[in-house]
């Protein structure tokens, strides 16, 4: 199956992402933490995309869909995407790339959003999320590595990446509409309460299918 995942920073899209990934068995693309690997590898890539991400702005869509598409061939046979298409003509290349069976787009209360990311720790080397509330270590569950932040998990970025995701980004959830393959899933609740409407409504498309 291949399967967009959409929603605002803070919906909880990488925690859902790594549950999906393990129950359906799927790849996890994210453009995120891809450009993030070549920012630390310091490739090209990661230079130019280094002064967008800081400033909570997008990097250029060329850059990203480039990277993407080698992603995509090492996935013909299904994929999990997080963070791509985040510009209507980034959803038109995708159209072009590849075609997504459904998108799942986690809406959330914006209120609960720049809490959630500026108590955000991530793993370096899974990439798991964790919070600062619910995780009183800063040690990785799954592989003993020492959690960090974000470098754009700040009050301020946050605010322009909400800002940047409901200019830009919303208007993609309008298309897929027209396209009548998007299901709005409840991102408020817990996590397991929140996979389980997922879980819900993966099943239902494909028994529609
Ligand atoms: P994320 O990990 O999905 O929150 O993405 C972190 C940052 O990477 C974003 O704020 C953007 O600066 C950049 N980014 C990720 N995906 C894309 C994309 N599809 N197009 C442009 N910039 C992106």
């Amino acid at each position: 199956m291949k399967i967009g995942l959409f929603g605002p920073p803070g919906a909880g899209k990488g925690t859902q992402a790594e549950k999906i990934s393990t129950k359906y068995g799927l790849p996890h693309i994210s453009t995120g933490a891809l450009l993030r690997k070549n920012i630390e590898e310091k490739t090209q890539v990661g230079l130019v995309a280094l002064e967008f991400i800081e400033r909570g702005k997008l990097a250029p869509d060329d850059v990203v869909t480039q990277m993407l598409a080698e992603e995509l061939k090492k996935c013909p046979d299904g994929f999990l995407l997080d963070g791509y298409p985040r510009t209507l003509a980034q959803a038109q290349t995708l159209e072009g790339l590849t075609k997504l069976d459904i998108v799942l787009n986690i809406e959330i209360d914006p209120e609960l959003v720049v809490d959630r990311i500026v108590n955000r720790m991530v793993c370096p080397v899974c990439g798991k999320n964790y919070s600062k509330r619910l995780h009183s270590s800063d040690i990785c569950d799954n592989d003993g590595a020492k959690l960090t932040c974000r470098s754009d998990d700040t009050e301020e970025i946050v605010k322009e990446r909400l800002e940047v995701y409901e200019k830009q980004t919303m208007p993609i959830i309008a298309y897929y509409k027209a396209k009548g393959n998007i299901v709005d899933i409840d991102g408020n609740g817990n996590v397991d309460e929140v996979f389980a409407r997922i879980e819900k409504a993966l099943y239902d498309h494909d028994k529609n299918r």
